[in-house]
């Protein structure tokens, strides 16, 4: 395995056809901290207030939880380098999309334009009846469990719970990224959430180059990744940046 960053800024540039993938590692230097690791919030919370079905017994419970890490925590939340490297990147053509794992929106308020968000997104609130969209700015989480303004049904927001499927547009999205990628970057996830996990499986399977981003090994750098640069997002990103452009 390679572990030269020159080498891969050299491919990122020779490359016709890179898309990137990311976890909640990308975001961790925005103050946004994962789930899994250390300092992950499953050491805090119970995942089961996750779980589509205790959503739909517990409501309240799981939505006092809800509140707390994606409205509160996690609020106010800026995108970092990384992100905004990426968009960058695809700006000048350099990147064709971001598969993301995130629920953040970080990828979007750093002007990305085509993110294909696997696992939904936590700025959205949906009404399971009659499909309305909400901006959590726009109902009163001060009241919980907020519901639809036209039919009084209880909103979720629309991130993918533990059970529910993935949704089909990122789904089909990502498999065409993965698919067509000369280049594949994957950055700051375990590799350990399953269906996600797959996806750049897939890019390597069609042939392309995995470039890892992580701190930490994960399930993918001794399997899939070809080079791997050890480090946070952010400073790793920067770099590739000003040799991507000098
Ligand atoms: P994950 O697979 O997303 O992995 C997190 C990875 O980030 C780990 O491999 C860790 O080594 C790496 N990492 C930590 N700091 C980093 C840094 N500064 N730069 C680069 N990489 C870094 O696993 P998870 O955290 O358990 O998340 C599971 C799922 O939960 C995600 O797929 C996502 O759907 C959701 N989640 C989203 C957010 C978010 O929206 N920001 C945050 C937490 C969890």
């Amino acid at each position: 395995m390679i572990t030269d960053l020159n080498k891969a800024v050299s491919l990122l540039k020779q490359s016709s056809y890179t898309s990137a993938f990311t976890g909640a590692g990308i975001s961790v230097e925005s103050g946004v901290p994962p789930f899994r690791g250390e300092n992950g919030l499953w050491n805090k919370y119970d995942p089961m207030v996750l779980d589509i079905d205790y959503f739909h017994s517990y409501p309240l419970e799981s939505w006092k939880v809800i509140r707390e890490i994606f409205y509160e925590f996690f609020e106010g939340a800026k995108p970092n380098k990384a992100h905004e490297v990426l968009a960058q990147m695809e700006k000048e053509k350099l990147l064709f999309a971001v598969i993301t794992q995130n629920i953040d929106n970080l990828h979007q308020e750093a002007g990305s334009k085509v993110v294909y968000e696997y696992h939904g997104n936590a700025q959205k609130l949906v009404c399971t009846k009659c499909g309305k969209y909400y901006k959590p700015s726009e109902v009163d989480l001060n009241n919980l469990p907020p519901r639809c303004s036209r039919d009084n049904v209880i909103l979720k927001p629309d991130f993918v719970f533990f059970g529910e499927p993935i949704p089909e547009k990122a789904r089909e999205g990502s498999m065409v990224e993965a698919v067509n990628a000369e280049v594949f970057l994957v950055i700051g996830s375990t590799g350990e959430v399953m269906p996600a996990c797959f996806v750049p499986q897939v890019a390597k399977k069609n042939g392309a180059v995995i470039i890892e981003i992580n701190p930490e090994e994960s399930q993918f750098t001794h399997s899939i990744t070809d080079i791997y640069l050890k480090g946070k997002a952010a400073g790793i990103m920067e770099e590739i940046a000003k040799k991507l452009w000098e």
